[in-house]
């Protein structure tokens, strides 16, 4: 072992305590600007490097003295992850794994297609909601994500991209239940909408969630145009219990009665995921059923195929199988179509991010 080496542990055992720039409130950045010497102006400087510009570093700020750069970098942290892995599917949709500054691990997703770039991101380090066909939950919920890390997650996903893209949409989808974390998760919204941060139109926007009802409320009353996608998965109580245990405590018609509600407030059309298990949830009898309990109801099937979770003995069925399941829907006028399956050869796809990749 040289020298250097044994110094090593040392080093990494020392905590950065420079905070990320982005979790520091605009009032504190004026001040500390005004102890530095510098004008007001700068703050929106910074921003728009940090929102509209794809560099890495307070160094890459070039319109800032030198000297600011250094005190910024001195002050803050510029993000507050490091990305430990970053993988590039053969679709060319980027999975990114996060250490955060506790040394928990996110992921988030890139994905592209034809003049659509879509972000994916995570709420959580961990769920707690324990579907029983998802990698996420396979160890529980550690923490929530701070408004930072969530809004962090969209800012390096856009620094991969090429001059030429930018991001067109963001789902949250990634791991966690985005509703559980609902406080840190708004005010994260908020910035991506506004114009001083990414100005990314709420209907751009689409939240997923197992259904929890009073929050869903909640969303609904925003004033946003936001989109909702709840995980429906069964098409009654007993089914959806099995395999989304936290519908015990919920049901059904309580998440269909604020569904109904948002549609109601926010004029959006409502999407219901359904994620397709072989010989589980798949069969004709569910399809009709699941025609049954939307009908009436403005509503957008979207069917999951199920992606592999190396852990579960659960899969997806074959494809004339959700063809069928898709017919039927159809036939009986619900609007339905089969999500795409993106990433999966870096297991970026739906339910496949987790918090251990060891
Ligand atoms: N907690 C939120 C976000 C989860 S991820 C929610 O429950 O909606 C987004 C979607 O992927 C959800 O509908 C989720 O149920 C689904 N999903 C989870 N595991 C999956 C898997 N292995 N294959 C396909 N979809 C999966």
């Amino acid at each position: 072992m040289t020298s250097d080496e044994a110094l090593l542990p040392l080093l990494a055992a020392e905590p950065d305590s420079r905070r990320p720039i982005l979790s520091v409130p605009d009032s504190e950045l004026l001040s500390w600007l005004a102890t530095q010497g510098e004008k007001k102006f700068r703050l929106g400087q910074i921003r728009r490097w940090l929102f509209d510009s794809r560099v890495g570093s307070f160094d890459e700020m070039s319109n800032l003295s030198r000297k600011l750069r250094d005190q910024l970098e001195a002050e803050f942290r510029f993000e507050g992850f490091e990305k430990v892995g970053h993988q590039i599917a053969t679709d060319r949709t980027e999975k990114l794994l996060l250490k955060l500054s506790d040394g928990e691990l996110v992921e988030c997703v890139l994905m592209r297609d034809p003049g659509r770039r879509t972000v994916c991101i995570s709420t959580q380090v961990g769920c707690a909601m324990g579907c029983t066909f998802c990698a996420s939950g396979l160890l529980g919920v550690k923490r929530d994500l701070t408004t930072t890390e969530i809004v962090e997650q969209v800012l390096v996903l856009n620094r991969l991209m090429q001059d030429d893209e930018k991001i067109t949409n963001v789902v949250v989808m990634g791991i966690g239940e985005p509703l559980a974390n609902y406080t840190n998760l708004m005010s994260a919204l908020e910035t991506l909408t506004s114009g001083e941060g990414l100005g990314l139109g709420a209907r751009r926007i689409t939240v997923s969630t197992v259904g929890i009802p009073a929050k869903i409320r909640e969303f609904a009353q925003q004033g946003q145009q936001f989109n909702l996608a709840i995980s429906l998965h069964a098409p009654n109580d007993e089914l959806r219990t099995e395999i989304v245990p936290v519908n015990k405590g919920t049901g059904l018609r309580q998440i269909l009665s604020a569904a109904d509600e948002f549609f109601e407030v926010t004029g959006r059309r409502v999407s219901w995921e359904y994620v397709l298990l072989a010989g589980v949830n798949d069969q004709p009898e569910h399809a009709e059923e699941l025609a049954q309990l939307l009908r009436n109801r403005i509503a957008h099937v979207n069917l999951i195929p199920m992606n592999g979770v190396s852990e579960l003995n659960l899969q997806a069925p074959g494809e004339p199988q959700t063809r069928r399941f898709q017919e039927i829907l159809q036939g009986r006028g619900v609007n339905v179509t089969v999500r795409k399956r993106k990433g999966a050869d870096i297991d970026a796809a739906c339910g496949q991010l987790r918090l251990n990749r060891s």
